[in-house]
């Protein structure tokens, strides 16, 4: 059983939703198709949940004009007759609901996290409806499942937490039975469903998670998570222009890229495949003859097999004169930066030199001047003596691949070769899972250290997956090879 995926991008419109009902249908049954949101229906909907509290009518009414006209051009798509127009009638009642919740948020003057989710999931359920037809129109007996009736979560809407047992007593229930019949079964990514039914959202992007849990939940396969770019890159193409595939990498090297800011793979996705380990195979649709990357539990060691650089951040420095004092003095930092949700993306303790660094997420804390005045009220409250400094404008950068903190001369190399391009380090951080190393330097010039790391530890030459093209047909059991 193969769970697909498919982002916002690949079903923007008719053409791509065709696209992708061919992509469906290019894959042995039974099998799933989780679909996102059109490209930028899901922000309009938020924009409307948001007008809907504070803009007027007139607002609103614009948007939810644009959505309906977005899915209408869709349903265009749809040849046969019978299968437009019972399509058109679900959306109809998806867009009346939609109007219902939004004219509940204008009355109430005050959205709620509980109420965009239900507004904000018309996009996926919109979607799944539209696939569904389009595959039935082609011929393909299909039928869509919102998720809203499978995929239990808590109930932090916004960014709920998936209950994994639940999903998957539902998915028995309400997935299994259509996949039986020989149903292709089109299912809402992103969303879910709190334990009073009500619906939920994973948080944005997620419809790579709720590709995963699916998959979970059914003992898929293989996961392919099907987007826009065609695989996992050794680097962001924008800053290195000859990044290239990587054929092969591990569930732990997939989870350390998504955390150190490469956007291919919403950072939970991985989480669910692990356990039973499911590869999780990342196709594009714009070249779907391509291998992508696949990622499993074991993958081929290389040292160092992407170069990632995660910006926007402050990195604080804590300096402890006592040695006894270090265990106190982190508890008070970590407790604050817990307590005042600051995000800690690095840390490291050097007991040698009495001094800890940690790297944080710098979005919406005022920079440093505010948490540099909590670490110390933190600090003083614990009633530990430390210095703290603070500096703007920081980013990480990470070199990944399983092994590549293990090697002992793997750091040394690394800060040689920021040496020779001139980048000052202002911190480096061994991961403990030794499968990332991370140094954090000057925004500036974050891009600089990409290009350096990934020349010396990468190179340019092509890889093997660019040679060679396999047929669809070969993927599903192809080994891993590695350029
Ligand atoms: N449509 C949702 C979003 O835009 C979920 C997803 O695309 O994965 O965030
Ligand atoms: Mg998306």
């Amino acid at each position: 059983m193969i769970v697909m995926k498919f982002g916002g991008t690949s079903v923007a419109d008719a053409t791509r939703v065709q696209q992708v009902a061919s992509l469906v249908e290019g894959q042995p049954s039974p099998r799933v198709a989780v679909v996102s949101a059109a490209a930028g229906v899901t922000n309009l909907l938020l924009d409307a949940a948001r007008g809907a509290a504070a803009e007027g009518d007139e607002f609103v009414a614009r948007l939810t004009a644009e959505i309906r006209a977005r899915h209408f051009a869709v349903a265009d798509g749809i040849a046969d007759d019978h299968e437009r127009a019972a399509a058109l009638a679900i959306l109809d009642q998806l867009h009346a609901a939609l109007d219902d919740a939004l004219a509940d948020v204008s009355r109430a003057g005050v959205l709620s996290a509980r109420d965009s989710d239900r507004i904000v999931a018309t996009g996926e359920k919109a979607m799944s409806v539209l696939l569904a037809a389009m595959l039935r129109s082609r011929g393909t007996p299909a039928t869509h499942v919102w998720a809203d009736r499978v995929v239990g979560t808590d109930d932090r809407y916004g960014g709920a937490r998936p209950d994994r047992a639940r999903t998957r007593e539902l998915a028995a229930l309400e997935v299994r039975p259509h996949l039986d019949n020989g149903l292709t079964v089109v299912f809402t990514g992103f969303i879910g469903r709190a334990p009073d039914g009500s619906t939920t959202t994973l948080g944005r992007g997620g419809s790579d998670y709720s590709a995963t849990l699916l998959g979970a939940a059914l003992d898929a396969d293989e996961v392919q998570i099907w987007t826009d770019v065609p695989g996992v890159l050794t680097a962001d193409p924008r800053q290195v222009p000859e990044a290239r595939v990587v054929p092969g990498i591990s569930y732990e090297e997939a989870q350390e890229l998504a955390h150190f800011g490469a956007k291919v793979l919403h950072p939970r996705t991985i989480r669910p495949a692990v356990s039973l380990g499911i590869p999780v195979r990342i196709l594009s649709t714009f070249a779907p003859n391509e291998p992508g990357t696949l990622v499993t539990r074991e993958a081929p060691a290389e040292s160092v097999k992407a170069v990632t650089a995660l910006s926007n951040l402050m990195l604080l420095t804590v300096d402890v004169p006592e040695l006894e004092d270090l265990a106190a003095a982190s508890a008070a930092v970590f407790g604050a930066l817990g307590g005042n949700r600051i995000e800690v993306v690095a840390a490291s303790q050097a007991s040698s030199r009495r001094r800890m660094t940690y790297v944080v997420d710098a979005n919406g804390h005022g920079g440093c001047a505010q948490v540099s005045r909590r670490m110390k009220a933190a600090l003083e409250r614990a009633e530990v003596e430390a210095e703290v400094a603070c500096e703007e404008n920081v980013a990480l950068v990470a070199a990944v691949g399983e092994g590549a903190a293990a090697v002992p001369q793997a750091l040394s190399q690394l800060l040689a070769v920021l040496g020779r391009a001139g980048i000052p380090v202002l911190s480096t951080n061994q991961q403990l899972s030794n499968v990332a190393l991370t140094v954090a330097v000057f925004a500036k010039d974050a891009a600089r250290a990409v290009q350096a790391l990934h020349s010396a530890f990468i190179g340019s030459q092509p890889a093997s997956s660019r040679a060679r093209r396999p047929r669809r047909a070969e993927l599903l059991s192809e080994s891993l090879r590695v350029g």
